[in-house]
């Protein structure tokens, strides 16, 4: 068994098998009034076709325990405070990802009546992810990169 733990483990080595950066991200997703377009894409990065897993980032259900609050859509009058509530309770560093042109505050949808805006309006946007929508490997790009980044 121990023989054969070992071969593994040279194999293994020998095909450089990608690991990704050092660290991770997990992500609580939020969508703040999107037409699921985004939310298709980030489904797709997260599958085990593109697996974002082997780079580090997780989706996690609950803000206490995430490292990234990541909202799709522009931010609809009723998602103003559940957003606030989720960044507050994060653990700190925390880092907030727009994900897709409406959470960037340029994309199609966007009635003045029930939109406020962008992520920005609401929260500090550290990371921004453009696309209508982002493909997955734009989502896993950008939020790598993310990996890098010092958090607020
Ligand atoms: S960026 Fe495009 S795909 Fe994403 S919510 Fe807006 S319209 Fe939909």
């Amino acid at each position: 068994m121990f023989l054969l733990l070992n071969h593994l483990r040279r194999q293994r080595r020998e095909i450089a098998l990608p690991r990704g950066p050092r660290g991770s991200l997990h992500l609580r997703h939020v969508d703040a009034g999107s037409c699921n377009g985004c939310e298709h894409e980030l489904q797709a990065a997260a599958s085990p076709f593109h697996d974002m897993q082997r780079f580090g980032l997780f989706i996690t259900a609950s803000p206490r325990h995430a490292d990234v609050l990541l909202i799709t859509g522009p931010v609809t009058t009723r998602m103003r405070r559940p957003l606030e509530i989720a960044y507050a309770s994060m653990p700190e560093p925390r880092l907030v990802a727009a994900l897709g042109d409406c959470a960037l505050g340029c994309g199609l949808l966007g009635d003045p009546r029930e939109f406020l805006g962008g992520v920005a309006d609401v929260l500090p946007v550290d990371v921004r992810i453009p696309g209508c929508p982002p493909d997955p490997e734009t989502i896993a790009r950008h939020l790598v990169a993310a990996l890098e980044r010092p958090r607020a």
